[in-house]
């Protein structure tokens, strides 16, 4: 069976998200609604309109876009005669979907697979009534949302369901559209939501009973639990207060009467007040956070329900724990340690009492929670990490139920090593070995069974059989000086045992974010500019080393690059990076130039796709734009004609095939691209006056702060020459040496200094 053309049947959340994503895999795809009154296609264009949504874009591409035809179910129904895959993404109302299978059924050829988006309903209740071979071609394709982003994919066969759509489903929505597939049983809520919203209650319902404010809350429950930073509170506003709880409420009407999630579902009162005003989140500007009309960041007052500055608490437990690990959180014997315990012991033992229910094991369930609701590690992992004996005892402790599957694992795991692979534990005592499909490898797995070459708190590497990969693994991966010894002792190490080349990549939600500013700011506080010229100038040696190495050197990427992690990234012969990446230099936020290579590659990047080396007056124009402005590209494709990727780079869209995709590319090194970084004539003084001239109109019309003319006069200062002659010629380290001289003029403004400190103080950059 193939999937050729594919139509969507609902243009809501979902389903313009799932057409949106199959048209970045490159295949046509119909978005059909119901046909609106004036205009009959209008359900379907908004739909469209919101994947194209800057925040949060669904498409990579104006090409992805013309992939997608929008109609409505009363014009266009005959378009999907010839579909091989229909996913049905309505309202979820039982009456709706059956009323439209049988139409899809009328219309549609014999071997289509037609599945269901719902997240509640069945499969036996959505197909029955429907004849016989509709059901073998029936199943449940269970996405997240955001499509494009969310990695996770539950799917989910019905009794009747061919094995063989299965596959084809199964293979699809890996390879083609990239999604991390878990095959799921027909049961109330699947694994992801099933574990993850009750999770979400446990922590709701203890932040109230226990009197913690919004911001205690998600102080603890994000990133000290390897949970998103989004927190609870801030998960319901993201969410929508009013939809959580219709999900909530949904839920309770199909788990099993005896089941722990009942005591966890209760209305707040707070909560029920809250709707009824109008304060359902961010789609209504105000929910347990706002932003003021003045733009100050606010959150509700529990029990007062007015609003207050959301100052941002700096924790000392919460950050100890990010470092040390979720059991340090759990042995505070304070009111925070409490919160922690009572989210973690119910959702983990939550999630052991399902099984064998929901499967014979734990990977479906981490799977689920890792791929649906990006945390870093699943319940089973996490209590691995704790301890499973820890875990017990202190159940035991408060007189909580030790579910079977869990009190199997005493004195033991639920993951081991045993003969350099990874196994994880079935029910009754037995193990088996984790297999992903071929050209799948996590190398988060992969990790846990290896040793590092060299390792420090920061960065790693590793010998996968004659290739080392160098892994950042720093908080959001910023990037010190530790950082770059390790990337330079790793090129020693391919060089002096002549392997076979090196890659950059890591399978954390960022590559990078950059320069490690606690860093910079420990230069600048302890006037140390030697220290900092020293800094960059190693930086800059090494990943020019990387550049001109006669070996093939591939970079990885997955979610973030930006500033100093994108200025890495610039310096690999080839870049294969997951189609979800974000890429940039943003150093100009801070008040800063990039100063390991990035002003340089920019320029000369800019030249080739200008093919401007004549007169590169037009180079240095893009150039000095794309960095003033700390432009990014969301997408690969989108990179590409921004000049921050080469014409040899390129992407892959499950990010799991990422690593193989890099390993074949060092095998195979026709794609690397040697850095050929010819001196260059420079446009010099009159053009650098010009961007100067330009900058002081833009600041003088409001467009621009001052300090960003500043900033700007630097950028205008390296990619020209500055005041120069016209025709001085540059080398390569000209532009080098004339980033760090830029960088350390920069950091000598207060102006600079201040928007670093609110950056690392307040989370967000300041506009001065
Ligand atoms: P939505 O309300 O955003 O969109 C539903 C769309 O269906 C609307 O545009 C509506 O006009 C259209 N529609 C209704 N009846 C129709 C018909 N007969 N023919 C064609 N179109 C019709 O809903 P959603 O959030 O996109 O959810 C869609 C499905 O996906 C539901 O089954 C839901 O349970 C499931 N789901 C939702 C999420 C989520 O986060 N929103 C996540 C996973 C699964």
């Amino acid at each position: 069976m193939k999937i050729n053309k594919v139509a969507v049947i609902g243009a809501g959340t979902m389903g313009a998200g799932i057409a949106g994503q199959v048209a970045n895999a490159g295949l046509e795809v119909w978005l059909l609604d119901l046909p609106g009154e004036d205009n009959p296609n209008e359900i379907a264009e908004r739909g469209l309109e919101r994947l194209r949504n800057p925040d949060a874009p669904g498409l990579i591409s104006s090409d992805a876009e013309s992939r997608i035809h929008l109609g409505n179910t009363r014009d266009d129904f005959d378009q999907l005669a010839d579909c091989d895959w229909v996913a049905e993404a309505v309202v979820e109302r039982l009456d709706i979907k059956k009323a439209l299978y049988r139409r899809l059924d009328d219309i549609c050829h014999d071997a289509a697979i037609i599945t269901s988006n719902t997240s509640t309903i069945p499969i036996r209740l959505l197909v029955e009534d429907m004849p016989a071979d509709f059901c073998q071609r029936f199943a449940i394709t269970h996405f997240f949302n955001p499509v494009r982003f969310m990695r996770l994919l539950e799917l989910v066969r019905g009794e009747h369901t061919d094995p063989e759509v299965m596959d084809t489903l199964a293979q699809f929505c890996e390879q083609q559209l990239g999604k991390g597939v878990v095959a799921c049983l027909d049961t109330p809520g699947f694994l992801g939501n099933r574990v993850g919203v009750y999770t979400i209650q446990c922590a709701l319902h203890a932040a109230f009973d226990l009197g913690l404010t919004p911001l205690e809350a998600d102080a603890l429950f994000g990133r000290p639990m390897g949970i998103p930073k989004t927190g609870v509170f801030g998960l319901y506003d993201l969410i929508g207060i009013d939809l959580m709880s219709d999900v909530v409420q949904s839920l309770v009407n199909i788990l099993p009467e005896n089941d722990a999630f009942h005591a966890e579902a209760a209305s707040i009162e707070r909560m029920i007040r809250m709707i009824e005003n109008g304060q359902t989140g961010n789609k209504q500007s105000q929910g347990f956070y706002r932003n003021s009309p003045d733009g100050e960041r606010q959150v509700l007052d529990l029990n007062e329900g007015s609003y207050a500055p959301a100052t941002r608490l700096n924790l000392a437990l919460a950050l100890k724990a990010e470092q040390q690990g979720v059991k340090y959180l759990l042995e505070d014997d304070g009111l925070y340690g409490h919160y922690a315990w009572r989210i973690l012991s119910r959702s983990l033992s939550y999630a052991a009492a399902l099984i064998p229910e929901v499967g014979d094991g734990p990977v479906a369930i981490d799977d689920a929670m890792k791929l649906g609701y990006n945390w870093i590690k699943g319940p089973f992992e996490l209590i691995d990490e704790i301890g499973v004996d820890y875990f017990i005892q202190r159940l035991e402790a408060d007189q909580m139920p030790v579910p079977v599957f869990l009190a199997e694992a005493a004195g033991s795991s639920f993951y081991r090593v045993e003969a350099g692979a990874l196994q994880s534990r079935l029910i009754s005592n037995r193990w088996q070995s984790i297999k992903r499909a071929p050209g799948i490898i996590r190398f988060n797995e992969k990790r846990q069974t290896i040793k590092p070459g060299n390792s420090c708190a920061v960065a790693s590497w590793y010998d996968l059989d004659g290739i080392v990969l160098v892994e950042f693994h720093s908080k959001a991966n910023a990037l010190d000086a530790d950082s770059m010894a390790i990337l330079d002792d790793a090129i020693d190490q391919v060089e002096s045992h002549q392997l076979r080349g090196l890659i950059l990549h890591n399978d954390a939600q960022h590559f990078s974010c950059g320069v490690n500013l606690h860093a910079v700011r420990e230069f600048f506080r302890d006037e140390d500019m030697d220290g900092l010229d020293a800094f960059l100038s190693h930086f800059q040696s090494v990943v020019q080393r990387m550049a001109k190495v006669q070996f093939p050197v591939v970079a990885a990427p997955v979610g973030l690059s930006i500033g100093g992690g994108f200025e890495v990234v610039l310096h690999a012969k080839q870049v294969i990076c997951h189609a979800n990446s974000t890429m940039g230099l943003v150093e100009s936020l801070v008040g800063v130039v990039p100063g390991g290579g990035g002003c340089k590659e920019t320029l000369y990047r800019w030249i080739d796709l200008l093919d401007c080396a004549g007169d590169i007056t037009p180079a240095c124009w893009k150039a000095f734009m794309n960095l003033g402005y700390g432009k990014t590209a969301t997408s690969p494709i989108i990179a590409k004609k921004q000049a921050m990727l080469r014409p040899n780079d390129h992407f892959i869209i499950n990010r799991d095939r990422l690593l193989s995709a890099a390993i074949n590319a060092i095998e195979n090194p026709s794609g690397q691209l040697a850095f050929d970084r010819p001196d260059l004539v420079l446009p010099g003084r009159a053009v650098f006056e010009e961007m100067c001239e330009w900058l002081v109109e833009s600041r003088d019309k409001g467009l621009l702060m001052p300090h960003d003319v500043n900033v700007g006069t630097e950028m205008a200062r390296i990619v020209t020459g500055g005041d120069v002659d016209p025709g001085t010629i540059w080398s390569e380290q000209d532009f080098y040496d004339a980033e760090r001289r830029s960088f350390l003029t920069l950091i000598a403004t207060e102006a600079t200094r201040i928007r670093i400190d609110s950056m690392l103080d307040s989370g967000s950059p300041i506009r001065n």
